[in-house]
């Protein structure tokens, strides 16, 4: 899991050497998108293809190397898909112009932030085999930590006197190890409660009734729209249904994930969906759920918000926690004497089936997690170390 974020750096004062590369580079980018642009527009021209054809040729008779020339044409390309796509939205956008300040286009292959004598240089090709321009970079210290993470096509660009790049980063997610006890919050998924949330001190149900209902009345339509034999009202109703029950699982795996966030070093237990029919024999409640998919959705949701907030999720066993006494262990199915009822035949304990079962959900998470490989438990990152430079790439500034 990578979040995406983007830094923008400035570098220190560049030799004027330097100045002169980075200002004749960026002319001539600036007039390749412009050629690419003024092809668009004189020729209605918005395909990818059509606009590489003619620029990358154009771009590489004006000097600029194979990489800066593919990215002039991302650049021309970007632009003009903005274009269009505020014309779609019914504004009225003056075609777009080349500005000053257009800076240039870096490839993902042309750049590379290396740490020289523990500071950050951004090493930027020339166009000419092993010759690298190197710009020191002024760092943020909130970017430090950051720029091991750089991936993807950077810009580099011009504000008054001074020169600044944008790097795009993919920050691996990375669990806080936290020293405090776990708090285990379970989770149980049904059809006649959506999610039955159990915490140490407090149970949320999500009633499932709405959406039932819901269900049962698209259903209903769809079946009379079936006998008039209108299939396209068939499609759109399902599509409805569909982008309805998604909304619902955002609000529930929202407030899941805010409920778990507001304890110590919060880890939320869910079931296993996976591998379910073959492994619980009869069970009609979890062949229901497995079938449907928005079980499967609302575990993801809850999933990925978790990961968001830094909520660590783990997947408990299925099996017994809807008929296991959370108060002395006995299990048999006796104990569930109806549908929505939970009664131990041995210690009498008797309560909410849902909430038990999330209960022992949450007490199977709890005997999963110390048994966990360390590795499992907590996602370790590996990356390539900075500050190495790899070989053979000659140390010599080009310009
Ligand atoms: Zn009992």
């Amino acid at each position: 899991m990578q979040r995406r974020e983007q830094a923008i750096v400035k570098l220190l004062p560049p030799t004027q050497n330097k100045r002169n590369w980075l200002d004749n580079t960026a002319q001539v980018f600036t007039q390749a998108v412009q050629y690419g642009l003024d092809i668009a527009e004189k020729e209605s021209v918005r395909s990818r293809n059509r606009l590489h054809k003619v620029m990358y040729r154009k771009a590489r008779s004006l000097s600029l190397p194979s990489d800066y020339a593919r990215m002039s044409v991302n650049t021309t390309v970007s632009m003009v898909r903005a274009y269009y796509a505020l014309l779609r939205a019914g504004k009225q956008p003056s075609f777009p112009q080349v500005r000053n300040s257009q800076g240039i286009g870096l490839g993902i292959n042309a750049y590379k932030v290396v740490v020289d004598n523990e500071r950050f240089v951004l090493r930027v090709y020339t166009g000419e085999r092993g010759t690298y321009v190197w710009l020191p970079l002024c760092v943020p210290a909130k970017y430090c930590d950051k720029l091991q993470y750089v991936y993807g096509d950077a810009r580099i660009f011009k504000r008054k006197d001074d020169w600044y790049v944008t790097l795009p980063l993919r920050v691996p997610y990375i669990p806080t190890v936290s020293d405090s006890e776990p708090t285990f919050i379970g989770v149980d998924l049904g059809i006649v409660r959506h999610a039955t949330v159990v915490t140490p001190d407090r149970v949320m149900f999500f009633n499932g009734k709405p959406a039932r209902h819901k269900r049962e009345h698209f259903t209903d339509i769809r079946s009379r729209y079936q006998k008039h034999s209108r299939n396209d009202r068939v499609k759109d109703s399902k599509g409805k249904e569909s982008d309805w029950i998604t909304n619902v699982n955002h609000k529930i795996s929202r407030s899941i994930v805010s409920l778990a966030s507001e304890y110590p070093n919060p880890v939320i237990v869910l079931e296993r969906l996976d591998g379910i029919r073959s492994r619980v024999r009869g069970s009609k409640r979890f062949k229901r759920m497995v079938s449907s998919w928005t079980f499967r959705q609302l575990t993801d949701f809850i999933q990925y918000k978790a990961e968001r907030e830094n909520v660590r999720v783990v997947f408990c066993d299925p099996r017994g926690t809807s008929k296991t006494c959370p108060k002395c262990g006995h299990a048999t199915r006796s104990n569930r004497p109806q549908q929505g009822r939970f009664r131990c035949v041995s210690c009498n304990y008797e309560a909410n089936a849902d909430y038990v079962a999330a209960r022992n959900i949450a007490a199977a998470g709890a005997r999963l997690l110390p048994q966990e490989p360390p590795d499992t438990a907590r996602t370790q990152v590996q990356t390539e170390p900075i500050g190495v430079r790899p070989d053979g790439v000659k140390d010599v500034v080009a310009v």
